[in-house]
């Protein structure tokens, strides 16, 4: 096997990974408004995916003005789990 055809096969697909994987964690605008202290006032929020966990996902409402982070959610997505039978 040659390899440099393995390299640039290599991270190409890396590349690609890491840019949708960048989007789906930007792709939710929240119409939400949170106080940013740095900003002092009211601004708009940018929902990211901070971790996974078993209760649900943990998402961080960043700032959209200067990106602090000014709260953070659990979203209970128990879908999966009806109990009706
Ligand atoms: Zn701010």
């Amino acid at each position: 096997m040659n390899p440099e055809n393995f390299t640039k096969l290599n991270s190409g697909f890396a590349g690609q990974g890491n840019r949708r994987n960048r989007q789906d964690v930007f792709k939710e605008f929240d119409a939400t408004e949170l106080y940013c202290p740095k900003c002092k006032r009211a601004v708009p929020v940018r929902k990211r995916l901070l971790l996974v966990l078993p209760e649900g996902d943990k998402y961080e409402y960043l700032c959209s003005i200067c990106l602090e982070p000014v709260g953070s959610k659990l979203d209970k997505q128990k879908q999966a789990t009806t109990l009706i039978i």
